[in-house]
């Protein structure tokens, strides 16, 4: 019944909307569309054959963890312990509301919500597994053109493609070091596989995809040892187990600047240690005014965030279950795990002609050689769309049908999520959902965010199509109760 086996290599010619991306925003704005037009024949578009929707719920293993806790995590917006529900009417007093659960299973749950929603609504919805490479109005319509070679028509567009990944670390400095040993997709499941035991593996990343990998790597039941490498050399932060509530800060203050929120969050943090609690409500209380900060912040404060402020931020902000953090510890002190700040600085192929010597350098100059297994490329999404090797979002930025936003982060889009061109003027009936809004939305990342910016897409394309404005919120929220069914399809 999940959504991915339901997906054909044949796609429809036309249709209303087209869903570029499978992922939990394309099966959102889906679902929100099957809600209040359940007549609009939609089409999702995925190209990754992934076991469940979207990179971080499909391309898992067994054993990853969301960094959310279970009772957070429900796809409906009134219905935040939706998930939870699910998981006990699935697996009977097995995981807490407050336990970091696996991440497939939040896919099997998504993707049993998006059928269950379909069914009920009755609505129309293909789903193809294909590549959309290009975009263009043709009339009052836009042809999209697949990487299969064929085109589809469709009256309107919502491009959901998450954030295309960075490109290699080493690209710079690769001496043509054979591509065995090199891993660009750390979610392709043959970056952990075939490893000597007892190598070297290189990560280079040391955030949440490399807390992944390394999970990966054990579980696998490989003996080697693990090198992290980033700039920074800091692993995320755990969990508390309880912490108080989120600290309630004067939001102005927070939106003077960088320095200011910057100063703000410390003085919260030292007055909570005084007080015996820990860091993370400080953290917490900063969540809801991030989008009001963001939008007050001019673009040299926002600057100036991402180049000093950023990475305290992104390890605080996005933190790792406790007992994961607990058991690196432990290989660090071991000895089997090491985690060094710097970066790669010359790669080639070592004189044996099966390992690859990286060079790398300290932030202090110092250069330090060792020869690995594999290097491994944990460095996440790219921080710059104009660099992108992605065919789609490159065709559309060249033909100024979309364009970067300031800071370059992603593509600028109003409010609703309309889709800015270069010559500044919006896209009329296409909508822009997901990380790629991050320069204007910063906070364009977890499931709560998401699913608000995928409800107002769908639901203005909706209404600018004419397709129909039924409100079948009721039905969304009582559907995470209601018993499972197969996926309405109109293919
Ligand atoms: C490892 C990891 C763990 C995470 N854990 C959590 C968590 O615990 N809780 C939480 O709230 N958030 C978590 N997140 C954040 C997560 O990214 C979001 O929750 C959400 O899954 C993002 O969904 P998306 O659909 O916007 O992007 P994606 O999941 O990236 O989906 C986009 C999809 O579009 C497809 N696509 C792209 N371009 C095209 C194209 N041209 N044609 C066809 N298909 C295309 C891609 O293949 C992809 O499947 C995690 C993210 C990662 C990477």
């Amino acid at each position: 019944m999940p959504t991915p086996d339901r997906y054909s290599s044949e796609a429809p010619a036309e249709c209303d909307v087209a869903i570029v991306g499978g992922g939990f925003s394309g099966l959102m704005s889906l679902v929100r569309l099957a809600q209040c037009a359940p007549k609009c024949q939609c089409v999702v578009f995925e190209r990754r054959p992934l076991a469940a929707p979207g990179v971080a719920y499909g391309a898992c293993d067994a054993e990853h963890l969301l960094n959310v806790p279970a009772g957070r995590m429900g796809v409906f917006a009134d219905r935040p312990t939706g998930f939870h529900e699910w998981l006990e009417r699935t697996f009977p007093g097995r995981y807490r509301a407050d336990e970091f659960v696996p991440r497939a299973l939040f896919g099997r749950y998504l993707a049993e919500s998006v059928a269950r929603t379909l069914a009920e609504t009755k609505a129309c919805a293909a789903f193809v597994r294909d590549a959309v490479v290009h975009v263009e109005p043709l009339g009052q319509r836009f042809e999209l053109l697949l990487a299969s070679g064929r085109t589809v028509l469709a009256r309107g567009v919502i491009l959901a493609p998450g954030l295309p990944p960075a490109r290699a670390p080493w690209r710079a400095v690769d001496e043509g070091v054979t591509r065995t040993l090199l891993a660009h997709d750390p979610w392709d499941a043959s970056a952990v596989k075939g490893l000597e035991p007892d190598g070297v593996a290189v990560l280079v990343g040391s955030g949440l995809t490399s807390i992944d990998l390394v999970m990966s790597l054990r579980r696998s039941g490989w003996t080697g040892r693990i090198v992290l490498v980033s700039r920074n050399g800091r692993l995320p932060l755990p969990h508390a187990a309880t912490h108080g509530a989120p600290v309630a800060y004067d939001a102005q203050e927070l939106m003077k600047g960088a320095h200011a929120a910057f100063r703000a969050v410390r003085r919260a943090v030292r007055q909570l240690a005084r007080e015996g609690h820990a860091w993370h409500a400080a953290i917490d209380g900063v969540r809801p005014h991030v989008q009001a900060i963001w939008n007050a912040w001019p673009p040299s404060e926002r600057q100036l965030f991402l180049r000093r402020l950023r990475p305290y931020w992104e390890i605080h902000r996005h933190r790792a279950p406790a007992h994961l953090l607990e058991a690196i510890e432990r290989e660090r002190s071991a000895g089997s795990i090491e985690v060094i700040a710097g970066a790669i600085s010359s790669l080639r192929m070592d004189a044996d002609g099966r390992h690859a010597e990286v060079v790398v350098r300290s932030p202090s100059g110092s250069l330090r050689a060792m020869r690995a297994s594999r290097v491994i490329n944990c460095s996440g999404p790219t921080m710059s769309v104009s660099e992108t090797l992605d065919p789609l979002l490159g065709a559309l930025l060249r033909m100024g049908f979309a364009s970067a936003d300031r800071l370059g982060l992603g593509l600028r889009a109003d409010r609703e999520g309309r889709l800015v061109g270069a010559d500044g003027a919006v896209q009329p009936r296409v909508r822009l959902v997901g990380a790629l809004r991050r320069g204007e939305l910063w906070e364009s990342t977890a499931v709560p965010e998401l699913r608000a910016q995928a409800a107002v897409a769908a639901e203005s394309i909706s209404q600018e199509l004419g397709c129909g404005s039924v409100d079948r919120r009721a039905v969304a929220s009582a559907s995470d109760a209601a018993p499972s069914g197969a996926i309405g399809g109109c293919a």
